[in-house]
């Protein structure tokens, strides 16, 4: 049985030696490539994504996982050997669903729609990207159509980022927490707006940097184990457990654009940097679910980087990095301005309390485009409708309605945003637990020490890579299901200090 075991690690490590190169491709494409690199890198990312899923679904490998299933069984449960087992095995069966030319053909069309998307966003071309997304919604159909028998269309493309999770499921949650979210966004843009200027005076970017730098430094960062570089979309990953990449983007007129998708980027990095050595190369060295991933980032950048405590500590260390436009700027004015609600177009930049509605709109049209029921030709302008409908307020142009988000040009439509939202609430849920663990947490935020935070989530989260689904791990750190009790009491506290609810 060692052998065999050896012998399938070694074939995973491979696989995931391709899959490694193909991120490294894929980084670059989004940092430092010129833009005359983009066709070729499209056939190469296809190129090794199709090398490493022919590998995976070779019938070799189905035969030496067939081979340790008793060993497996003969195993307890959350031990490495029989999790590691459990996780091969489930995307191994999903995986051989679908053939490896589907899968080339998939991944050298989202390379190339990433490359017209990085053109048609600045230009405002919704046309140039109109049979794109026509191609794309054609894949995402074709994908799903491998894993017949299932409830909706989208369900299949929801377990590759949340297993576990159905369509049904999570428009239930979302209508809930829609029912909790919408008076509360009624009730708080009825009354003066919070004045935001001091964050739309000029800083320069190299200022933003350090300062970024240094506060995800703090956070536990490992500059030895990653580095952050700009791209259009932040975004953060992985080529092996000793290289984590994060990437931001800065606006010379928007502090917190460049400050809060650093420390967003620094969570999902640290979650991958607290996974146990012993994973690398293993598919137990992944965060969990796309859900739980953002968890982690949006616990660092709202529950930790938009508390009062933090500011305590780091104003004045903003202040002093930016004398000219802070210097008379107090930290109360400062932080109701990071903290700002109001009706917005671009979710990314969205607060707290109206951002879920960002995203349940995006998962809306993901299934209307799955289930026919809106043309991709008429989504430009179901776009503008919805969002006057739902946000109340309607975008100029398309640079900043439909094509603000990189997912559907660069994956499947269907399964690319309920993970945000799913995030939100689990951050709150996780976080929560910690402070009932450690309740001296918002005193150390307030020294600008993040230790005993960053011990209880590697501890609870970290550590465990995907060695449990996200429900399981959920239940194991909450000692509960994913509730969004805890997450609407955070925001009607927070929330209702800045503003009367
Ligand atoms: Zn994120």
């Amino acid at each position: 049985m060692e052998a065999k075991l050896k012998e399938l690690k070694t074939l995973l490590i491979e696989i995931d030696d391709l899959k490694s190169a193909a991120s490294l491709l894929h980084w670059d494409q989004a940092t430092y490539m010129p833009s005359g690199g983009g066709s070729a890198r499209s056939r190469q990312l296809a190129t090794l994504e199709r090398l490493a899923h022919e590998k995976f679904i070779d019938p070799a490998f189905g035969k030496i996982l067939e081979d340790l299933r008793s060993y497996e069984e003969s195993l307890p449960y959350d031990s490495d050997d029989a999790s590691l087992l459990r996780v091969t095995r489930r995307k191994y069966e999903k995986a051989v669903k679908v053939p490896a030319a589907f899968m080339a053909q998939l991944y050298r069309h989202t390379a190339s729609s990433y490359e017209v998307w990085t053109k048609a966003r600045p230009a405002n071309d919704f046309a140039l990207v109109e049979p794109i997304l026509e191609k794309t919604l054609d894949l995402s159909r074709q994908l799903a159509d491998f894993f017949p028998g299932y409830k909706n269309i989208a369900d299949p493309l929801i377990d590759y980022s949340d297993y576990g999770m159905k369509a049904s499921t999570v428009l239930e949650l979302f209508d809930k927490l829609r029912e909790q979210l919408i008076p509360m966004v009624q009730r708080i843009t009825s009354q003066s707006l919070a004045d935001d200027s001091c964050l739309h005076k000029t800083f320069s970017e190299e200022k933003q940097k350090a300062f970024g730098l240094e506060v995800i430094q703090c956070f536990g960062f490992d500059f030895k184990r990653g580095r952050q570089d700009k791209t259009h979309h932040p975004f953060m990953t992985k080529f092996s457990l000793g290289d984590v990449r994060i990437t931001t983007r800065y606006k010379e007129n928007d502090l917190s654009e460049g400050l809060f998708s650093t420390m967003h980027e620094s969570g999902h990095a640290l979650y991958e940097l607290g996974i146990p050595m012993d994973f690398e190369g293993l598919p137990l060295a992944d965060g969990t679910s796309a859900g739980v991933h953002e968890s982690q980032s949006r616990l660092w950048e709202n529950l930790v980087g938009r508390s009062r405590s933090f500011w305590n500590f780091f104003y004045p260390k903003l202040q002093k990095t930016f004398s000219d436009q802070l210097g008379s700027v107090s930290l109360d004015t400062f932080y109701r301005a990071i903290n700002k609600v109001e009706r917005s177009l671009i979710r990314t930049d969205a607060d707290e309390v109206t951002y879920n509605l960002h995203v349940m709109l995006r998962f809306n049209f993901e299934l209307d485009l799955l289930e026919g029921r809106l043309p991709v030709r008429d989504l430009a302008e179901a776009w503008r409708e919805r969002y006057k409908t739902d946000i109340g307020i309607a975008p100029p142009d398309d640079r900043d309605g439909i094509l603000q988000d990189v997912h559907w040009f660069a994956g499947t439509i269907g399964g690319s945003f309920q993970g945000y939202t799913l995030g939100n609430i689990l951050s709150v849920q996780f976080f929560e637990s910690a402070l009932n663990a450690h309740p001296e947490i918002p005193k150390e935020v307030e020294k600008g020490e993040f230790g005993t935070l960053h011990s209880w989530l590697k501890e609870n989260i970290y550590q465990y890579g995907s060695k449990f689904t996200a429900s399981e791990l959920v239940e194991r750190a909450t000692g509960g299901p994913l509730s969004i009790d805890p997450y609407i009491r955070y925001l009607k506290k927070k929330y209702g200090e800045l503003y009367k609810l």
